[in-house]
This record gives structure tokens, C-alpha cells and sequence, in this order.
């Protein structure tokens, strides 16, 4: 591998992209405040437009909230597999510059171009043409901004610098002058609870964070996160860009639903969950894979609680995992477990449900089940896989789900399953 300080990576991040790609969609939507939810009657905008950033609506205001802001918003509900589209074009392109191409979310890619971009002259070439072929190929309202830099951290960085559309290169000279005007929250990894241990210690840039001896952080961060935040205060990021079919496989799945109203009845609560885990169970298959620790969760809405209750005005949730002798792959039998670990949970007015499959090996590592029957519902399984695959989600679903509007599969802006996402993608036009 050449030397980390020499490298060239880029950054390539879609601006605004579920409500970008609406707006290619419709073009009575172009110039006009968009916010996108996940369907109608929904309270909470997952991504807003350009046109409605400006008005100070963002990723995670409630639909009351922008309206107050911006009263000519037009809401529209999301259209997941519109986005899935436009993201695995978007991805082929940047990965057409360079195997090492890692899809980092469904809108933003990191490309190594250090031993590629000769073929180009240059890395602004590439960034030019990822920005030209976009519109000509994905579509003419899609823009992306364009971050050049020696590493992965400054790339991103570089990309959020202008937007939409933009271009930026962070060079040894312009890092520090570019992490000094940055907020801590606008690097990459450093959350809101790291934000605020730092702020209780009076570190508020990263001016602030250069000054500290790796003593000090290592005494409050312990040794990973101290040589991280050192790190990152001087722009050092040694980390590879991983193309998608080297990253690791997934240490589990899950699936998490907020509801529209308070489930108030044990059927409709297991109907949901039944359905979560049909998903959570067809993701790990997808991968091959099969897990043997289960994990569920349920939260209820905190105006569900009386005031007499100790837990007045808090949401309350129920916890609890197993962890079983075999491995299982079926939302059947996940689901089984699931009715297990919550076999005394109180079923009130939930508003929250998700699920987790872990602890996940491969499928092809198991012995052969040695009864006909379980034999005969694994052939079962496949078929159906089979099936929804050709037609769609849940052409063909257990019995169960009868009588209730079916949750159906949606794509996170930046997926935790990402080799489940791109399993069928394959990158065709590598220019080396
Ligand atoms: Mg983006």
C-alpha cells in the first residue's frame, strides 16, 4: 500500500437525496420546498429539500414544526425503492473510478484514487465527471458534492464544505484553518454523547482538543477513544476505504418500527413483531447467514401513563435477549423466541418494537437438518425467498400478517447492512 499521507480520496455525497430524487421524479416539485415522510400521516420529515433547508427545516422535524416554518412545504411520502435505484447508479458510477470504491450510505461514497486517477489527469477531473455523468445518467436535477483530500476524515469533511454541488479540496495547508471552523459534531464518529463529555471538560473545537496531551484524553476516554480524538484534532486518519465486497460480514440483524398509534391489544402487538421478524429473518438469510441470540425491545408511549403511575410523563421500555443452543434463520421461529422473552412484559400502548437476530455464522456451516419435516420447511423458505425476490417484498407471507397493513422493508440513509443492501450489486465498468 502507498504511504497514508500521499493518497488521494474523494468524497461524493448526493445533496438532499430523497427529496433530490422526487424532485428528478416530479418536476412540479423542482424549486419548491419538499419534505419526504415515511408516509402519509406521518409526523416526521426524514429528509427535506433544498429549497426547504433553507427555511430551517431538516432531517427530523416534525411535520407541525415545518409547516410552522415553512407553510408552502409540500409533503411527500417516501418511496424507498425509487431511492435503492438512483443510489446503486450512483454507486456504479463512483465505483467505475476505482476498485477501491466503498458505499459508506445509500448517498455517499469514499473512492481511492490514489494508483487510478492518472487515467484521468487528475482528481478535480473525476469529481467533474462523477458531477457531469450524474445528470446525464441518473438524472439532470441530481447534484452531489465533491470532497478531495489525503484521507477519508478531511475527504468527508471537504464534501460538507459547500453544498449542493460543491467541490473542495483540504490540502496539508487549509486542514487546520478548515477543522478550526468546523464544529466537533461535524466530523464523522464524534456523537452527541462525545460532544458532551468534551464539553463538560471546556474542549469546544478543535483548536481546543489540539491542545490537550494524550494523557489527559487517555484518562477520560479511555485508549481507544483518546488516540482517536488526537488523531482527529490534526486531521490523521490512517483508515482504508473497503470495497463493499471486503467488508466484513454483519454481526447481526435487526429490524426497529415506530407506529403510527398506540398498539393497544396483544394481537395487533404480535401481528407487528411477528412481521418485524419475517424481515430480520429474510435480511440474515439474504446474507447467508443464521444467528443464535435474540434480542427485543418495546417501548410505550409516556402520555399512556396515568399520574397516579411512579412513571408519570416517561416512556417506558421493555427489555430482554436469549440466547438459544442452535442457530435458527426463520421469522417463524424468531418470532417464537420473541413471544418467549416477552411472555410477562405488560402489552399496553406500544409505540415502539424492534427485534435482533446476533451472534450470526454462515447458513453452510450447519448440518443438514436430519428430519423430513424441518427439511420440507427449509425447501419452503427458499421457495418463497424465491418468490418475493422476483416479485417483490412479501408476494407470499405467513398467514399471520393477515388483516394488517404490512410493514414494509425500508432503506436507511446509512444502512448497518450494507452487504445485505448491495448483495446483487456488482460493479461492470471498472476501468482497470
Ligand atoms: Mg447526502
Amino acid at each position: 500500500m502507498s504511504n497514508v499521507n500521499s493518497r488521494i480520496i474523494i468524497h461524493a455525497d448526493l445533496n438532499s437525496f430523497f427529496a433530490t430524487a422526487e424532485q428528478q421524479a416530479n418536476p412540479a416539485l423542482r424549486t419548491k420546498p419538499v419534505g419526504v415522510v415515511k408516509a402519509r400521516g406521518r409526523s416526521c420529515i426524514i429528509a427535506a429539500s433544498v429549497e426547504a433547508k433553507k427555511y430551517g427545516v431538516g432531517t427530523g422535524s416534525r411535520t407541525y414544526d415545518a409547516k410552522k416554518l415553512c407553510p408552502d412545504i409540500i409533503l411527500v411520502p417516501a418511496d424507498f425503492a425509487k431511492y435503492e435505484y438512483i443510489s446503486r447508479r450512483f454507486i456504479e458510477i463512483c465505483a467505475s473510478y476505482s476498485p477501491l470504491c466503498e458505499a459508506f450510505s445509500l448517498d455517499e461514497c469514499f473512492i481511492d484514487v490514489t494508483e487510478t486517477e492518472k487515467f484521468w489527469g487528475n482528481a478535480f477531473n473525476i469529481a467533474f465527471d462523477i458531477k457531469e455523468r450524474l445528470r446525464k445518467e441518473v438524472g439532470d436535477y441530481m447534484t452531489c458534492s465533491v470532497g478531495i483530500s489525503h484521507n477519508r476524515l478531511l475527504a468527508k469533511l471537504a464534501s460538507e464544505q459547500i453544498k449542493p454541488d460543491g467541490l473542495f479540496w483540504i490540502t496539508e495547508d487549509n486542514m487546520l484553518e478548515v477543522l478550526d471552523r468546523s464544529k466537533l459534531t461535524d466530523v464523522c464518529g464524534l456523537g452527541f454523547g462525545l460532544w458532551r463529555r468534551l464539553a463538560l471538560l471546556g474542549i469546544d473545537s478543535f483548536s481546543d482538543l489540539r491542545a490537550c496531551k494524550i494523557e489527559f484524553l487517555y484518562k477520560h476516554f479511555g485508549p481507544f477513544w483518546s488516540v482517536h480524538l488526537y488523531n482527529t484534532a490534526r486531521g490523521i486518519d490512517e483508515s482504508a476505504v473497503v470495497p463493499i465486497e471486503k467488508i466484513p460480514q454483519a454481526k447481526s440483524v435487526g429490524r426497529t418500527y415506530t407506529t403510527h398509534r398506540l398498539l393497544n391489544n396483544k394481537l395487533e402487538i404480535y401481528k407487528v413483531l411477528r412481521n418485524l421478524c419475517e424481515e430480520a429473518a429474510e435480511k440474515a438469510r439474504a446474507m447467508k447467514l443464521c444467528g443464535r441470540y435474540v434480542a427485543f425491545c418495546l417501548r410505550t408511549s409516556p402520555r399512556s401513563w396515568s399520574a397516579k403511575d411512579q412513571n408519570s410523563g416517561e416512556a417506558r421500555s421493555w427489555y430482554g435477549h436469549k440466547t438459544l443452543a442452535r442457530y435458527i434463520d426463520s421469522g417463524r421461529e424468531l418470532f417464537g423466541v420473541c413471544q418467549q422473552i416477552g411472555a410477562e412484559w405488560q402489552l399496553k400502548d406500544v409505540i415502539f418494537c424492534g427485534v435482533t437476530l446476533g451472534m450470526l455464522t454462515r447458513s453452510d456451516w450447519q448440518t443438514i437438518p436430519i428430519f423430513k419435516a424441518d427439511r420440507k420447511r427449509a425447501c419452503l423458505t427458499s421457495s418463497v425467498d424465491f418468490i418475493n425476490k422476483r416479485y417483490g417484498n412479501y408476494t407470499v407471507f405467513p398467514g399471520q400478517l393477515l388483516g394488517m397493513p404490512i410493514v414494509m422493508p425500508e432503506v436507511t440513509g446509512f444502512f448497518g447492512d450494507r452487504k445485505y443492501r448491495l448483495a446483487d450489486f456488482k460493479v461492470t465498468d471498472s476501468p482497470v
